[in-house]
């Protein structure tokens, strides 16, 4: 199995973490409410796609 030779100091492992999360997020609004959704994916606000009614399911 290949494994890391050796460990990270901890300024190194700082340097490399600097560079995660800074990507925005990309959304879109929804055409039908106006609300700030993810592309290609249902509203979570009004359920439609597409223009169209989908039954958007609760998981509690
Ligand atoms: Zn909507």
């Amino acid at each position: 199995m290949p494994n890391p030779r050796r460990r990270r100091s901890p300024s190194l492992q700082g340097r490399q973490r600097a560079h995660k999360n800074l990507e925005a997020k990309t959304f879109s609004t929804c055409p039908n409410c106006n609300a700030v959704r993810k592309p290609h994916c249902i509203c979570p606000t009004c359920g439609y796609y597409k223009d169209r009614a989908y039954e958007v399911k609760v998981t509690a």
